[in-house]
């Protein structure tokens, strides 16, 4: 049996109105379909009701708006309201406890509202991501309940959201969709509603198991390619070599399909995505009795760049003989990210914390992000303009280069002399580095700039060959 209606264009209830729930959304909206936007929060449905968007993704309140005004779309906290969609998308909150382990609440919560309310003929698809075995493990009993048998009279399908922030209604129309259904009816619904609804490239996969791995694979790797990038760039430091010409010409072999592809290094790894999904495959692989050391190995290593980060201005202060506790540092960009305000898990935020600890005065700017939230996550409001942020600093810290930042003439800023100008994620090209010299600014970035003095007592300091690596040696 197929989950779908055979004509016509099929209605979709998106469950998690949040991040991606309102990206998916508004694109179906815009591709004319009919969407009921539900969510628990009563606020964030009043918000859209004014015609206001919480999310600062490039072009998102345009399209939100677009289909609220044409009543394509249509928001509430009712979930009663799925029963008149064909399609009902999960899109809810998928964080891990301190262990690793799925904080299910949103995702139960959900299935089991839900529930009552599923119709015979209707197809469910998860796309929060999860560990493997949950869509048939957790969510197919829950929604279950309601008296209705998965896989018989309605549809089961997991599909991961695969978007990037920032860049998010781009890549919904452009990025292949992942499937995986619980019988093969499922999956071929499923697929048949991306072909229908986006347009995109459908690429099946045998079990919800595999296609909720596609994610994980995909969010381990891009974690652990940039802690390996950001390790490169602590070693092109030493040297003073650019990271970046390092990287470019280290990509230009063939490996596998592509190339080898070396990721930007940078001030760290945020976001509610990449700093958790390599705790979801740990946890997952322990309790199967695999110790997966590479998702443990990538967070450790860019969950210390923001330390890292706060030790290239110190140690630019200090080259100068500037106190820290006389130095007052502006941070243009808190975000954790290029181009987003928002401020999940924000590397800055570590940043910011050793800068004080270290007895820095810190300014914050950055134009897409809520200050009421920047307030609450930093301890101090930011500042309202780059103007304000930088006037008589020691050292700018670009540490989100948002579209706005791009244009900044940092010559007419009211800097103190010899400022830092310490780039985390604006990546300048050389041509803008020399500018930047030129006006008098001491440039340095994550792997750029001059070689770092050598420490003797960091040489006193190497271990031995671990023993391990001993061992494995020996066969
Ligand atoms: P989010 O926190 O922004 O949104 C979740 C929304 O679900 C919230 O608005 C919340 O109020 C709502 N919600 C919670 N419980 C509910 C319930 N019982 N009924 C109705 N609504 C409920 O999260 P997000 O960033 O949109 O992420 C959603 C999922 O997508 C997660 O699994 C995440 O890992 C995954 N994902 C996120 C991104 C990203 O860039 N943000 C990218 C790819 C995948």
């Amino acid at each position: 049996m197929r989950f779908l209606p055979g004509s016509g264009r099929p209605t979709v209830a998106v469950v998690g109105f949040g991040y991606v729930g309102s990206c998916v959304a508004g694109t179906l909206a815009d591709r004319g379909l009919d969407v009921i936007g539900i969510d628990s929060d009563q606020r964030l449905v009043e918000e859209l009701d004014r015609r206001e968007c919480r999310f600062n993704e490039e072009g998102l309140a345009r399209l939100l708006f677009a289909g609220l005004d044409a009543g394509r779309l249509r928001v509430t906290t009712d979930l009663a309201e799925a029963a008149r969609a064909d399609v009902v998308l999960i899109t809810v909150g998928t964080p891990v406890r301190d262990d690793g382990s799925l904080a299910d609440a949103q995702l139960r919560g959900a299935a089991r509202d839900l529930a009552p309310h599923l119709r015979a003929g209707q197809l469910v698809v998860l796309k929060s991501t999860v560990p493997p075995g949950t869509t048939r493990d957790l969510l197919r009993p829950l929604l279950e309940a309601g008296g209705l048998v998965a896989g018989e009279d309605f549809g089961l399908a997991f599909s991961p959201e695969r978007l990037a922030e920032g860049t998010a209604l781009r890549e919904l129309r452009t990025f292949p969709i992942v499937t995986g259904g619980l019988t093969a009816d499922c999956a071929e619904s499923a697929a048949g509603l991306w072909r229908e609804a986006l347009g995109v490239e459908v690429l099946p996969m045998d079990t919800l198991e595999a296609a909720e791995i596609v994610k994980l694979a995909d969010n381990w790797w891009i974690d652990l390619n940039i802690a390996l990038s950001n390790e490169l760039a602590k070693l092109c430091g030493v040297y003073g070599a650019d990271v970046l010409d390092v990287i470019a010409a280290a990509n230009t072999i063939p490996k596998g399909t592509g190339n080898v592809n070396i990721l930007l290094p940078s001030v760290g790894v945020g976001g509610s995505c990449l700093t958790k999904d390599p705790w979801m495959v740990w946890r997952t692989a322990r309790e199967h009795g695999l110790r997966f050391q590479t998702a443990p190995a990538g967070r450790q290593v860019n969950a210390g760049m923001p330390g890292y980060t706060a030790s290239l201005v110190l140690a630019e202060l200090a080259a100068q003989g500037k106190d820290p506790a006389e130095s007052v540092v502006a941070v243009l960009g808190l975000a954790f990210k290029n181009d987003t305000g928002d401020l999940r898990a924000t590397p800055v935020a570590g940043v910011v914390e050793a800068l004080r600890a270290a007895g820095v005065t810190v300014r914050l700017h950055d134009p897409l992000v809520d200050a009421g939230a920047a307030a609450g996550l930093f301890g101090q409001l930011p500042e309202p303009s780059v103007e304000e942020a930088v006037r008589g600093a020691d050292a700018v810290a670009v540490l989100a280069l948002h579209r706005d930042f791009r244009g900044i003439d940092f010559a007419a800023l009211p800097v103190a002399s010899g400022c830092v100008l310490l780039d985390g994620r604006a990546y300048y090209p050389k041509e803008k580095i020399a500018e930047l010299r030129a006006a008098g600014y001491v440039y340095r970035g994550i792997g750029r700039g001059p070689a770092a003095a050598k420490d003797p007592a960091a040489v006193r300091a190497v271990p031995s060959v671990p023993r391990s690596v001993r061992l494995l040696e020996a066969g």
